[in-house]
Order: C-alpha cells, then structure tokens, then sequence
C-alpha cells in the first residue's frame, strides 16, 4: 500500500513549497522508491491555463496535454519523472466533478454539501495516484494555512490519515522564520501561529521545514520542536541557496530529512544515491565560463512567466559548465528602439523569443530577431519565437511586406502564419488548442536532427496557429530550412536557417522536457553556439570575482 506525505505551508505565500515537494521527491526516487506527486490548488479556475501569466505565473504543459501549475516543472526537473493531468487538481475541478455527478443524479436524492461531498471528492484524487505499483504519494497543498479556500483540502489530508491509518501519513509544514534587522534577531512566532493554527483544524505537522535568511541555532530548534510539539530532529533548516535551488535536496540530506521520512513510514531504504547531483550542483557553483542571453518576452517583470524557459537555459549551461546570465528584454522596449540600443550596450552572446499570446510586444520581438539574423547571433525562437522568426524572414528576406500571424491580422493576405483548415473549424466552435506531447520528424543533415542524434521525437505544444504551407517553397528557396515536420509532413515544427551560425525556432515547448541532470538537446547547442559566439568575440570569461571565487 502507497503512503502518503502531505505538504502544507504556513506563515507567508511564495516560501518554494513546490521545489521543497520535488526536492523530497527527488530523494525518495534516489533511494530506490517509486513516487508519485501531486498539487491541489485552492482557485476557483479549472486550470491556470486561462489566466495572466502576471497572475499565476507560467503554465506548465504535460505530456498528456494538461495545462497545469508551474510546480509540476519542478517536481519535473528533480525526479526527471513524467507527471500528468492527475497531478494537478484546483477547486474548479472538483466542483465540477461533483456538480456533475449531482446532476446525474448520483447521489440520490441527498443533500450535495462540501463535507462529505467535495472533501469525498479530494480524496479520490489522492488516492487516485496511490496504485500498486507507486510507493510514495506526495500531495502539496497550495496556498497558506489560513486561507478560507484552503479548507476542504486540509479536511481532507486530516481524514486521511484517519482512513489510512497514521503510521502511513506524514504531515510536513513549510513555515518561515524572519529575520529582523531591527532587532537583529530571527522569530519563530509566526511559525507557532501557523502550526497552532493547522492544529486547530485537527493536522499535527511531523515535520516542519523552516525557510530562513539566517542559520538557526540549536536554541531556536529547540523552541520550535517544543512550542510546535515535533520532535527536535523533526526541525529542518532550509536556508536560502547561495548558487542555485538545486542545492536544496543536499541540504535536506545533511539534516537527515531522508532518514527521517524513512523512519516515520517505515520505508525499507537505505541512503538517497545522489552522486550525478552532487557532481552537477558542483559544476553550478563552479563554471568556467559565461554567456549573456537575452529573452525577449511579455511578461519579463514577473519572475515565474518564464520559469521553465529559464530553468532549461541554465540546464544547458550546465553541460558546458557556463554560467547563463539573463538578460530580460521588455519586448515593448524594442518597439521603442531602446531595446537596440540596450543590445549594443549590453551584447548578448544569444537572443531568445519565447511562447506567447496576442499581438503586444510582437513588433518588438521581430526588430529583436532581426537583430540576431543579421548580426548572425545564435537565436533561438520557441512557439510564437518561430511565429516570430517566420514572419521576420518573410517580411525582410521573401519580400512579403506585410507577412503576420492571423492571430494579430486575420483579414491580412499574407498570414505566413494561419490556422490549418480543420482546426478553423474547431476555431469557429470555441476553439481549442494543439496540447500535449507530438511527433516530429527530422531531416538528415540539419542543427536539429545533429542535436537530437535521432530520426523521431516528441516534444510537447501549446498553440492554436501554424506555418502555413503555401508559403513552404518560397522560404525554402529564400535558405529557410524546415527541419522538423510531423511526421505525415502536414505540420512544420522546426525552422532553421541555412546562412547563419545558429538560427533555431520551434513550434512546441523544449523547455518542459529540460532537466539539471539531462539538459535538453536544442538548448545544450543554442548555448554552445552561444559560447562559440563569446568565445569568437573574447568575451566568455568570467567576471574577476567569480574566478577568485574557483581559486579559492
Ligand atoms: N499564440 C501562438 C499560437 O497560439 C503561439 C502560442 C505559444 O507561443 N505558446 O499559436
């Protein structure tokens, strides 16, 4: 029978609740257990998949075509383990499973109320995930102790362990101890309030892992297990990373978290193998060289818009033991030609476009692939980044001055970028989107096919428009080279471009498939040439105190 932690945080949102579940989740999968995990989120909407990125945040697509919560790509990236749609429920879902089943009629006549009903509903979801081939379950808990929406899903985790008995559940709360300046000191009362608070609603934490500025000493370990009622090697310090969030499973190690869970669930496991990690952490906090890429998006000032994005170029850096420095572009700033004039300042070694939807800011992310097509810089162009890219080289290789997306013009004559027919038609019934892991063909003898070293992938999409074959022999004529189709040759899913170093635009999300430990192939090259590119203009090394830093 699979066991169950749960996950809940207090005190304060944004604490890394999801990097600590996939840090955990990493080391129960590295001491040989098969884990499953999972986060329950508190809105109202089904799926994030309609909300503002300033909202919530990136929206992660999983193999199985869920748009989920941007968790899901950390539990990702640390186990290296595919999640699905049933790794990710919101209260919109279970409401409308349950008014549903209302409405069929099953449940006969009674009362439909949130307890039993909704928190009956919760339930299944997590055990939904517990089969018998699955070991661990972990289910984290979106949003703070406290919050009013959060109630039936703590109702539920609580009856659980009822249900299942509680030598098979263990509770872990996420808190944070401030720090403060004036007083010099770090507080551990909200940290009480908040375990008083899960207390009062029937859960007492078995481990509470503090998030803090400041190493704790023994005495404030010692306040927390005793006020919390935990044991004392049940307080587990996770200070905030110096290089890189993929030190936290090493701190966890270190104090013990893996022997611990181990322990309380009576796990027959011995030590996490976690060498490749370690090896890897080691090759972050010491890089040989830098590059500077610039990403030219929409939503640049929200922090998480582009977090796999991010996350893959630093995966990628990895494998060549290169630190990537970001360089966020507003893409509205190009519009207003600052944007150029930052790039000759700043001289990124790479440029990269992104996905994303409608027409803000597209003008100044063409100027910025311009930029990188003429001055033969390595760019990389994802989902509307190849959009992008195609409209580019139409409007100033091909000669199709006023080439666009119909998703900006539908009424232009030059929609280089279009609906295909069919799914016109699902357009016009509300329209849907292409969601979930694809086929792709790829051609012999490109940068593609060489950096997949294979014939077939699949990488996962997220978008309603396509390149439009009519114009295919047109760029193929002009040294635009369509690299990657499905595979029954209707769709073009990769472009790039015969006279240029490193020219690459996707139509589907590399970046969801990116991990620390297994960087994604068109990153590893879009950062190689990038690195090629620094190197050629002696500009790959690294600044003076980072050096001093690998002296020493
Ligand atoms: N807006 C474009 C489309 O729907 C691109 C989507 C994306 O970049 N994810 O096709």
């Amino acid at each position: 029978m699979a066991k169950h932690i749960f996950v809940t945080g207090g005190v304060v949102s944004s604490l890394g609740k999801g990097l600590t579940t996939a840090a955990v989740g990493l080391l129960l999968k590295r001491m040989g257990l098969k884990v499953k995990l999972q986060k329950l989120d508190p809105y109202i909407n089904v799926d994030p998949g309609t909300m503002n990125p300033y909202e919530h945040g990136e929206v992660y697509v999983t193999e199985d075509g869920a748009e989920t919560d941007l968790d899901l790509g950390h539990y990702e990236r640390f186990t290296g383990d595919y999640v699905s749609r049933h790794s990710n429920y919101t209260t919109g879902q279970i409401y409308q499973t349950v008014i549903q089943k209302e409405r069929r009629g099953d449940f006969l006549g009674k009362t439909v109320q949130v307890v039993p009903h909704i928190v009956d509903e919760i339930k299944r979801c997590i055990l939904a995930l517990a089969d018998d081939e699955t070991d661990v379950v972990i289910t984290e808990i979106g949003g703070t102790v406290g919050d009013i929406e959060s109630l039936p899903f703590l109702e539920a985790i609580r009856q659980l362990r009822y249900d299942l008995h509680s030598r098979n559940c263990l509770y872990m709360h996420l808190t944070l101890v401030p720090y403060i300046k004036a007083a010099g000191e770090i507080k551990t009362k909200p940290t009480q309030q908040s375990v008083g608070e899960l207390r009062r609603i029937g859960i007492q934490p078995d481990v509470l892992i503090v998030r803090t500025e400041k190493h704790l000493t023994d005495d404030h370990k010692k306040k927390m297990a005793l006020f919390c009622n935990v044991d004392r090697d049940a307080v587990i310090e996770e200070k905030d990373v110096e290089h890189s969030i993929y030190e936290v499973p090493l701190m966890l190690i270190e104090q013990g978290l893996d022997q611990l869970v181990a322990e309380r669930l009576s796990l027959p496991v011995g030590r996490p193998r976690i060498r490749d990690w370690i090896d890897m952490v080691e090759v972050v906090k010491h890089p040989k060289h830098r590059v500077r890429i610039a990403v030219a998006g929409k939503y640049i000032q929200h922090q998480d818009a582009y977090k796999s994005v991010y996350e893959a170029l630093k995966h990628a850096g990895i494998a060549h033991k290169t630190e990537v420095e970001l360089l966020p572009i507003e893409a509205e700033d190009f519009e207003k030609r600052n944007g150029l004039k930052r790039f000759n300042k700043d001289k990124p070694h790479g440029i990269l476009v992104p996905g994303g939807f409608g027409q803000r800011g597209t003008e100044g992310k063409v100027a910025a692939i311009r930029f990188a097509r003429e001055n033969r810089i390595p760019y990389f162009g994802l989902c509307l980044g190849m959009q992008l890219a195609v409209i580019e080289f139409g409007r100033n290789v091909c000669g199709l001055d006023s080439a666009t997306s119909s998703e900006f013009d539908p009424k232009s004559a030059q929609c280089v970028i279009d609906l295909m027919p069919d799914q016109r038609e699902i357009a016009q019934k509300g329209g849907t989107m292409r969601l979930g892991a694809y086929p792709c063909a790829l051609r012999d003898g490109t940068k593609a096919r060489a950096a997949y070293a294979a014939e077939q992938v699949s990488e996962r999409h997220r978008h309603r428009y396509e390149f439009n074959n009519q114009y295919r022999e047109q760029y193929e004529h002009r040294g635009m080279i369509f690299s990657g189709l499905s595979p029954d040759g209707r769709l073009v899913e990769i472009v790039e471009l015969a006279d240029h170093p490193w020219f690459l635009a996707v139509q589907f999300h590399p970046e969801f498939k990116s991990t620390p430990i297994q960087p994604h192939p068109l990153f590893r090259d879009f950062i190689g040439a990038a690195l090629q590119y620094a190197k050629d203009h002696q500009d790959a090394a690294l600044p003076a105190d980072k050096k001093e830093e690998r002296v020493g």
